[in-house]
């Protein structure tokens, strides 16, 4: 009889699959290596309004910033993207890890820090029910189940300044393959006065840290940080594709995050795809111990909402990794003609492209 939920890892995903169990009554326990949830953590917390409300967490706690619009920087060429409306927040990510905790605490979970999971206390856990591994990118449970790999990860590096953003606002991306293969560099303003500086980089080309450097260097970056110190800086890797395999049936086991390589190829960003896949996973569970469904069904159900959008930010994603930056500078110049800035203001959607081509196709009607 499986009786328990054990949960490896304590950031978003992991907690919010313990909320969800827990709050079906369902024994649920998270166990977290470091000391205190969400500390550190050296990822940066820039997420769509629309995809926070799908996760139902009380995130206001956290939100540092708010945003409406983006530059695109690529060849010496730039692309401003402006919205009406505020479309995206700003999150502190030790915040958003905390009020994770603290909901899913509150529906009964069981949490316990300080406690790095290995493979004697995973084969353990597995006699005694099910497993969610939502260890993060380098995932343990996935290595102890042999659930695959994960093709291609990105390395980042970034730090904060106490810097006020020209424009709040406005978040500025800086594509160059020559630099930053793979993902980007970019500026936040990820609070008044905090600016942050970050890069990521494809790791078959290169190192997050030295990326930084360079990037630091840039007259853009240069100017505003003006030879600080930084407040605060780390590494980091962001798994850029899906994992082989999500769950494992007979053993009991799925994986949810970045464990699972659950990440939007075009940005890294993971926490609105594996906070979802975390809530489908917990149905899943769920089926399987009430009424012995099978585990599959998480992935079936997550590829059925998640699975186009997926691939076209990987496609996305390959697209812009493979130009030359002078290439990128002319595309962008392109898109501005064609009238690019004016369509992603409107009609973007930084989760679901899906969306906004249907959008785009169906504006006709609701005009
Ligand atoms: C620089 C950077 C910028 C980013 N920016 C964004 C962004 O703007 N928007 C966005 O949506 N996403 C962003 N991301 C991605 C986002 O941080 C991840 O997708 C998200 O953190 C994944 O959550 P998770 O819970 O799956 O994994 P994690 O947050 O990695 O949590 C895994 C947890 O498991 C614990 N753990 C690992 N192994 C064990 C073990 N054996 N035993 C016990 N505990 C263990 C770890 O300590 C960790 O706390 C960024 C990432 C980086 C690196």
């Amino acid at each position: 009889m499986e009786e328990r939920v054990s949960i490896i890892g304590g950031g978003t995903a992991g907690m919010i699959c313990a909320k969800a169990l827990a709050g079906r009554g369902i024994d649920a326990k998270v166990y977290e290596q470091k000391m205190r949830v969400g500390r550190p953590v050296h990822a940066s917390g820039i997420l769509s309004l629309k995809g926070l409300a799908t996760l139902g967490i009380r995130h206001e706690r956290a939100v540092t910033n708010t945003l409406n619009g983006a530059n695109i920087h690529a060849g010496g060429r730039e692309l401003r993207i402006r919205s009406d409306n505020t479309v995206a927040a700003v999150l502190d990510r030790t915040l958003l890890n905390e009020v994770c905790m603290d909901e899913a605490v509150a529906a009964g979970a069981d949490v316990e820090t300080r406690k790095r999971i290995g493979a004697s206390e995973i084969e353990s856990m597995r006699m005694q029910g099910l497993i969610a591994g939502a260890d993060g990118a380098v995932s343990t449970v996935a290595r102890h189940f042999s659930m695959g790999q994960i093709a291609r990860y990105s390395l980042t590096y970034k730090a904060e300044y106490n810097v006020s953003a020209p424009d709040p606002g406005v978040v500025d991306l800086f594509f160059d393959n020559a630099a930053y293969k793979g993902l980007f560099a970019w500026i936040c303003p990820n609070a008044k006065d905090i600016l942050e500086i970050g890069v990521g980089i494809d790791s078959s080309h290169g190192n997050g840290k030295l990326a930084f450097e360079r990037f630091i260097r840039t007259k853009e970056v240069a100017d505003q940080i003006n030879g600080q110190t930084p407040l605060s800086e780390g590494a980091s890797m962001i798994p850029m594709c899906r994992r082989e395999r999500i769950f494992d049936e007979e053993n009991g086991v799925v994986l949810i995050g970045d464990a699972a390589g659950q990440v939007k190829a075009t940005t890294g960003g993971g926490i609105i795809f594996g906070g979802n896949a975390a809530l489908i996973a917990a149905d899943a569970i769920e089926g399987r111990m009430r009424e012995g469904h099978m585990l599959s069904e998480y992935e079936r159900i997550f590829m059925e909402r998640y699975g186009l959008d997926m691939r076209l930010h990987a496609f996305v994603n390959r697209f812009y990794s493979s130009m030359q930056p002078q290439h990128l500078g002319a595309m962008i110049t392109l898109m501005k003609v064609f009238g690019a800035e004016g369509f992603f203001g409107r009609y973007g959607d930084m989760d679901l492209p899906s969306l906004m081509i249907k959008r785009f196709f169906l504006r006709s009607l609701a005009d």
